[in-house]
Formats: C-alpha cells, sequence, structure tokens
C-alpha cells in the first residue's frame, strides 16, 4: 500500500486519501482533500478573526505561546503517539528533535517578540527636522505549508512566529503526515487561542496550491526545490512575499586534524538521524588522506551498532515516503554501477515490511554520481577521500544546493576560517545539524536551496512589514525642497551639494 493512497471521494465530491504507517504499512487514516472553496472561505474567516488578535499585546499572544509550551511539556505522550503512529520515529528521536525544539521556539518567541518587534526611533543622520519611527505590523493572513519529515516541529515553528507578530496562520501540512501538523492546530485550541486565529487545512498539492492563490499575504514554504519553485512562480504572479526553505546536499569536511572519534559519532549521527530525512542531514563527506582509513573505520564500527526496526528500542526509523525510498535505491544504484562499494547496508531492510533503509556508507564516490549530486534524504553516507582543505572546499562548493555544511578540526579558527569559504546558508564547527535548532540563528539556503531566512529576529520580522513613519518636528510653513523651483532654488542646491558631500564641514553634519 502507498503511504497516502487515493481512495473513493466523499459525499461532498472531496478527493480522499488513506494513510499507512511506513513502520507497519498498516492503515492509520484517512483524509479529505480541501479545495479552493474550502480554502477560500478559511481565508474568510481568518481575516475576521486578525485584527482582534493583533490588536491584543505581545504579552496578551505570548501567554498563549507560553501556555502551549507548558502543555506539550507536561503531557508530551499524545503527541509522541500521533507522530510516532505516523513516521514511525523512535519515541526519544520525536522528543528531542520534534518536541524539545517546539517548546523553546514556543518560549523564545513567547518572551522575545515584544523587545524584537518593539517600535524603534531612528535618528536620522541628515533631515534633521523629522522624527522617525519603525513600526513592524502584521502582515495579516498567512499561509505555512510544510514537509513530512519534522511533521510537528517544522509546522509548529512558523506557526509561533507568525502569530506571536499578530498574524492569523492557515497551516498546510503535507497529505504524508497530515495528524501530526494538526496536532500544533489542536494544541493551540487547548490553550485558547481565539477561534480563526489559526486553521489547519487538509489535503495534498492541490490544496497547498489553492492557499498560495487564495490572496494570503504571505507564503511561508518549507519542501522540496521542486515545489518551492511553483510556489515561488506563483507567488511571484500575485506579488506576495514568500520565504522558501527548500532541500540540501550538505558537506561534512574533515581535515586531518579534526578529533577523529568525534567526528566519526557526528558524522554516523549527521546522516543517520531521522533516517538522514532532515534538510541539514550530512549528504556527503571529504576526508583528508592521511586520516580517512581510520575516519572510515571508526564510522563503520558505530553504524553497526545501530539498531533498526519497529519493535523494540531503535536508532533509525523507516522513510516515511515511499516516493523518497525509490530515490535512496536509485541513488545507490547509480553509485554503484559507477564504481562505488558499499562499505555497510546498501539496500532495504529484508527484515521488516516497513520502509527501512539500512543505514548505508559508500566508498569510492566520485562527483559525477547521483548520491554526490543531488539530495538523497535517506540513510546514504557517501565519504570520498581528498587530498587536502582546498581540494574539499573545492568538492564541498562543486553543488547546485547551499544549505548548511559542518568542518571538523581541532584548530577552531581554521574551522571558522573554511565554514565561511563555502556557499551555504549556516555552517557548524565539530557539530553537526545544530543551527536549525537554535532559534537565535537565522536559517535559510543559498542557491537552490530557497529564498529568505527564518527563525530569529531576521525571521520574526519575515512575518511582519516595517512601516516607518515620519513625523515633521517643527512646523514650518513650508520647506526648502517644496515648491517654487527656478534658477535660484537651482543654484543654491549645488552649493548645498557641494557643501554636504565635498568639503569637511559636509562630513560633520551628514
Ligand atoms: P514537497 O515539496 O513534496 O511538499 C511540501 C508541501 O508542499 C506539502 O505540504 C505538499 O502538500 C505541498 N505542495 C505540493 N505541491 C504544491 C503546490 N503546487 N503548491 C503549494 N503546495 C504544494 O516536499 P516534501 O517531500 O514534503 O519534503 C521534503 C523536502 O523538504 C526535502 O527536499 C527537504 O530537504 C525539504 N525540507 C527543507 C527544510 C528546510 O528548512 N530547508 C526543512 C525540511 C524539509
Amino acid at each position: 500500500m502507498a503511504i497516502a493512497e487515493p481512495i473513493e471521494p466523499s459525499a461532498e465530491g472531496r478527493r480522499r486519501l488513506r494513510l499507512a504507517s511506513p513502520a507497519t504499512r498498516e492503515g492509520i487514516g484517512e483524509l479529505d482533500v480541501q479545495t479552493a472553496t474550502d480554502v477560500a472561505a478559511a481565508v474568510e474567516r481568518a481575516r475576521k478573526a486578525q485584527p482582534d488578535w493583533a490588536a491584543l499585546s505581545f504579552q496578551e499572544r505570548g501567554r498563549h505561546l507560553e501556555a502551549a509550551a507548558r502543555r506539550l511539556a507536561e503531557a508530551p505522550d499524545r503527541f509522541v503517539e500521533v507522530i510516532e503512529r505516523e513516521t514511525g520515529k523512535p519515541p526519544a528521536e520525536i522528543l528531542s528533535a520534534e518536541l524539545l525544539g517546539a517548546c523553546d521556539a514556543l518560549r523564545f518567541y513567547a518572551r522575545r517578540a515584544r523587545r524584537l518587534l518593539a517600535d524603534r526611533r531612528v535618528p536620522l543622520h541628515l533631515a534633521k527636522t523629522k522624527k522617525l519611527r519603525i513600526c513592524y505590523r502584521p502582515l495579516g493572513v498567512v499561509g505555512i505549508i510544510t514537509p513530512w519529515n519534522f511533521p510537528f516541529m517544522l509546522a509548529l515553528n512558523p506557526t509561533a512566529q507568525a502569530l506571536v507578530a499578530g498574524n492569523a496562520v492557515l497551516l498546510k501540512p503535507s497529505e504524508v503526515t497530515p495528524f501530526s501538523g494538526r496536532l500544533v492546530a489542536e494544541l493551540f485550541a487547548e490553550v485558547g487561542l481565539p477561534e480563526g486565529v489559526l486553521q489547519c487545512l487538509s489535503g495534498d498539492g492541490e490544496t497547498g496550491a489553492a492557499l498560495v492563490e487564495a490572496g494570503v499575504d504571505k507564503i511561508s514554504f518549507t519542501g522540496s526545490v521542486a515545489t518551492g519553485r511553483k510556489v515561488a512562480e506563483a507567488c511571484g504572479r500575485r506579488l506576495v512575499p514568500c520565504t522558501l526553505e527548500l532541500g540540501g546536499k550538505d558537506p561534512m569536511v574533515v581535515c586531518a586534524d579534526a578529533d577523529l572519534e568525534r567526528a566519526a559519532n557526528g558524522a554516523v549521527f549527521g546522516a543517520f538521524a531521522n533516517a538522514g530525512q532532515v534538510c541539514v542531514s550530512t549528504e556527503r563527506v571529504y576526508v583528508e588522506d592521511a586520516v580517512a582509513d581510520e575516519f572510515t573505520r571508526r564510522v563503520l564500527e558505530k553504524t553497526r551498532e545501530l539498531r533498526q526496526g519497529p519493535e523494540g528500542e531503535a536508532d533509525v526509523g523507516p522513510i516515511i515516503h515511499e516516493p523518497q525510498l525509490e530515490v535512496i535505491e536509485r541513488h545507490v544504484r547509480d553509485a554503484v554501477a559507477k564504481g562505488a562499494r558499499v562499505l555497510a547496508g546498501g539496500r532495504r531492510n529484508p527484515a521488516y515490511p516497513g520502509l527501512y533503509w539500512e543505514p548505508t556508507v559508500l566508498a569510492d564516490v566520485t562527483h559525477d554520481m547521483d548520491v554526490m549530486r543531488e539530495e538523497t534524504f535517506g540513510p546514504v553516507l557517501p565519504i570520498m577521500r581528498v587530498r587536502g582543505e582546498e581540494e574539499a572546499l573545492a568538492y564541498a562548493n562543486d553543488t547546485r544546493y547551499g544549505l548548511n555544511a559542518n568542518v571538523w578540526t581541532r584548530d577552531k579558527r581554521k574551522g571558522t576560517r573554511l565554514a565561511g569559504r563555502i556557499v551555504a546558508g549556516s555552517a557548524v564547527v565539530n557539530d553537526c545539524m545544530t543551527t536549525y535548532g537554535l532559534p537565535e540563528s537565522p536559517f535559510g539556503g543559498r542557491k537552490d536551496s530557497g529564498i529568505g531566512q527564518v527563525n530569529g529576529e531576521i525571521g520574526l520580522k519575515s512575518y511582519c512589514h516595517a512601516q516607518s513613519i515620519v513625523v515633521d518636528r517643527f512646523g514650518s510653513k513650508s520647506e526648502f525642497l517644496w515648491f517654487p523651483y527656478g534658477a535660484r532654488k537651482s543654484r543654491l542646491l549645488k552649493r548645498l551639494l557641494r557643501l554636504l558631500w565635498s568639503t569637511p564641514l559636509g562630513r560633520l553634519v551628514s
């Protein structure tokens, strides 16, 4: 059974999908695909609810976020259960990567929004007769479209930011994991969020496309490059601002002076956490020749210790979406056909009917293989030997993606320098993946990995319009630059230009 399989339409004529667990392939529920008419009605409800929500103070809005964090922290089991049923992830992974991050984001934005989005008076460097105030106004109604790999956290995090800034939100989670996305709306409803301020739409690409076309004030999209392009095109046509958080092919650079034990642990976690279904997964390793054998030996030893399967304790869960398993299989097959050696894994796990791919380590890989060029989004770690740091950087940058990167060396200054030369939205030294999880840190890709940034001050402000309000201070009857024009005014303006921009006095004044 496919993971989201079409079934007979509903009585109202909506398309319907049947969902199955990726871990066991047993049915777990059904889903109506909401239409453009449903979406339009939701936008109307959101428009009605938004002004009252925006009229509340930051503290009042923040209180809802704090209450949501508390509720999540006090009773996480229901959330873990729903996410586990839908994704097959090990509970510890759900708690660490979905719930812990969600609580952190909720409290961070609840407490910081007031300061980060406070009205600011900005002194003017030249126009001393005016006062400037910058006010961060909510945009209005924000559409948030999310993927299936972290179905709770990636839905909750942008939602919390948009809400605390005073927007109403229409959330459209992935059709592959709709119930985990719906938990976000349930959580906020349980802590008393006013009706209409956050609505969850159910459906697939049809519903997402309808949301983009529905006249909302911003689209915050997280997903694949291919869909991101369609969203950007539609937003461009409608002049709707959008942020696009897209795929990656993150490089790991292991220098000869790295702590190899930490680097090997980091490689295994960076590549196999969430079964490799992380936008900032380590997808390719470049290791200096001198330490390549020892690094690879340690990686293999740790890979063989990983546990997989639906029963008991496990480290590596299933692939959540069946077509992704086919991508993984195709990349590994292509690599082997072009000369790569499989050192571990390299196949579907034959012990289980679910969508399990064995943690895979590849050697002798080259840049003409798909596994080094396209996003694999699965538990596959290709390792390539390089002659030195310069060669590692050249390979790291030989990609159309630019999301994140990690560099491993005992010399932290060198690590920071090398990381800065990788064209990526963010980078990590002697660690992996942490950038998305830090609410202070702006996050967003370069090249095909996206447009705009989310999280932190930049992310929060992206849910606002910075409205500048200029006030005249002295109330004189007219201004020098106003009418009438004429030869005399031109002469005076030329003198003013010279005075201000070509004399020492001008440098002092402006
Ligand atoms: P996807 O692009 O297939 O789907 C994402 C969402 O878009 C889903 O909700 C889907 O229903 C919706 N959608 C589909 N067609 C649409 C359309 N025409 N208009 C509007 N919405 C539409 O992505 P996916 O397979 O769910 O997610 C995996 C991808 O997401 C990977 O490439 C991964 O790297 C990326 N990702 C990026 C980040 C990041 O922060 N950069 C985070 C997580 C995942």
